[in-house]
Parts: C-alpha cells; sequence; structure tokens
C-alpha cells in the first residue's frame, strides 16, 4: 500500500486570495455603479430644475472618476504582475521626472484646498541630479502614489516634504514625510495589501482605489528596492523607497 500526502497550503491560501480579491473588486466597483444607476433613473423619471440637474450630473461624474481610477490601477497592478522585469538599458533623469510629480501634487493639492489655492507647504528637495536605470512609467507611478498620498492624507496647513538622497551604503532613497494624522504600528506592516484602508471613507472621499502602495510596493521590488514606512499615531508619516546603488547613475554636472 502506498500512502501519499501532499501539502496544499499554498494552493488553498492562493485560492483563497484570489476569491478575496474577487469580492473586493466587485464591491468596489458596485457602490459608485448603484449611486450611478440611481442617478440615471431619477434623471430619466423626474423633471428636475436645471440647478438640480447640474448637481446630479457633478455626481455622477465624481461617481465615473472612481470607477476609472479602479480601473487604472487594477490594470497597472495586472501589467505589473504579468510583464517582464524592467530592462536595465532604459534610463531618465530625476529631476525631469520630479518636475513632473510636482506639478502633479501641486494640482491635487490646490484641487482639495477649500480655498482653492495651494495651503500646504509642499517641498522637493534633491541633493545632486542622478540619471536611474529603470522604468520610468513605474518609478513615476511608484513616487506620485507616495506624494499624493501624503497630499491627500495631510491637513490644508500641513507640511509634505520629498527628498532624494543617497544612502551611506550608496543606495538611492525617495522620502515622502508628511505632517498628517500618522498610522497605528498595528496598520503599517498591512498597508501593501490590495484595499486595505485605515480609513476607508476617508480614503474614498479623497479619491483613493485602496491599491496605491500595493503598486508603489511592486514596482519597488521589480527594480531590487523596497518600500520601508515609519509613523506614529499623531506624529506624521515617512514612506521611503529605496533602490540598489546599480540603479543609480550620477549625472555630469
Ligand atoms: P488609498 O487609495 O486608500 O490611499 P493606498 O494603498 O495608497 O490606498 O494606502 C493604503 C492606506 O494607507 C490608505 O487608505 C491610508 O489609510 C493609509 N495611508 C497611506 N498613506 C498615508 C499617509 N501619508 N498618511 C496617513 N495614512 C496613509
Amino acid at each position: 500500500q502506498l500512502l501519499l500526502s501532499r501539502d496544499v497550503t499554498a494552493l488553498a491560501q492562493a485560492e483563497a486570495m484570489r476569491r478575496d480579491f474577487v469580492a473586493n473588486v466587485s464591491h468596489e466597483i458596485r457602490t459608485p455603479l448603484t449611486v450611478l444607476s440611481g442617478f440615471i433613473e431619477t434623471l430619466q423619471t423626474l423633471d428636475l430644475k436645471p440647478e438640480d440637474r447640474v448637481k446630479f450630473l457633478d455626481l455622477m461624474s465624481t461617481q465615473a472618476s472612481r470607477m476609472q481610477g479602479l480601473v487604472n490601477d487594477l490594470l497597472t497592478l495586472s501589467q505589473l504582475e504579468g510583464s517582464p522585469l524592467p530592462l536595465m538599458t532604459e534610463q531618465f533623469m530625476l529631476s525631469e521626472l520630479m518636475g513632473a510629480a510636482e506639478a502633479e501634487a501641486k494640482g491635487l493639492s490646490v484641487a482639495n484646498s477649500v480655498e482653492g489655492r495651494l495651503t500646504q507647504t509642499l517641498r522637493f528637495e534633491m541633493s545632486q541630479e542622478w540619471r536611474l536605470i529603470g522604468s520610468r512609467h513605474e518609478i513615476y507611478s511608484a513616487v506620485t502614489n507616495l506624494i499624493n498620498n501624503a497630499v491627500r492624507y495631510t491637513p490644508q496647513d500641513g507640511t509634505v516634504t520629498c527628498i532624494w538622497a543617497q544612502l551611506p551604503d550608496q543606495r538611492l532613497q525617495f522620502s515622502v514625510q508628511d505632517t498628517g494624522p500618522g498610522i497605528a504600528p498595528e496598520h503599517l506592516p498591512r498597508l501593501t495589501e490590495r484595499f486595505y484602508r485605515v480609513d476607508r471613507s476617508r480614503s474614498r472621499e479623497s479619491g483613493g482605489t485602496g491599491l496605491g502602495l500595493a503598486i508603489t510596493k511592486h514596482v519597488a521590488q521589480r527594480h531590487g528596492g523596497a518600500l520601508r514606512i515609519e509613523s506614529q499615531l499623531g506624529a506624521g508619516s515617512t514612506f521611503m523607497l529605496v533602490l540598489p546603488a546599480s540603479r543609480r547613475v550620477q549625472a555630469l554636472p
């Protein structure tokens, strides 16, 4: 007689993860979809005043943007999972990438402010120019996810400081420090899980999908780097993207 035993823990875990993921995506899409269908029905059946019509259309547009953001992040994640590792031949200048990221952050900060002007202090520092070896598209998405989170979760009179620096061991670090609410220690290990949020309503209200940090961690790992998070409740947060020295080329002055 032959007794065959097989450890299927990993398989069962993968299957459970897949089920959770599908359930999460469906849930995330269902909410804005329900709101949208409700408004469509209202517009079809009621004879609304023009100002109410405009208000409803604005709300519909917010929900449509939310679904668009979710689909974009899902596509980014599936591309990251399905594509080969970034080539060592693609290179780009960090100052150019940061110029675009800074403009995006300022736009987001103004859009979020009640006064319609820049009230947060946004600082961008780079001690010198570097050329980076890797996917510009992926690094841009990782960097802007961290900056945009800091802008979204920091109060209107708060400060966000973004710094590129070389570590003593030659690695390159991008850090984003904010004066936001901070994160309790029990949440820190789970932040990069897909759809994990500390404060659901706050994330959704500010256009969050719950996928940003999962994308950022993926990008860091695909470039041989890592994502580090330090935070204390009530004392702000620092998110750090650390890249290996092999990804950095010192640019000529
Ligand atoms: P989201 O789209 O919800 O922001 P992320 O994956 O980018 O999703 O972040 C996951 C969660 O981590 C957020 O919902 C939020 O609770 C928390 N978080 C991320 N960045 C910050 C920050 N700078 N300050 C406080 N909390 C943050």
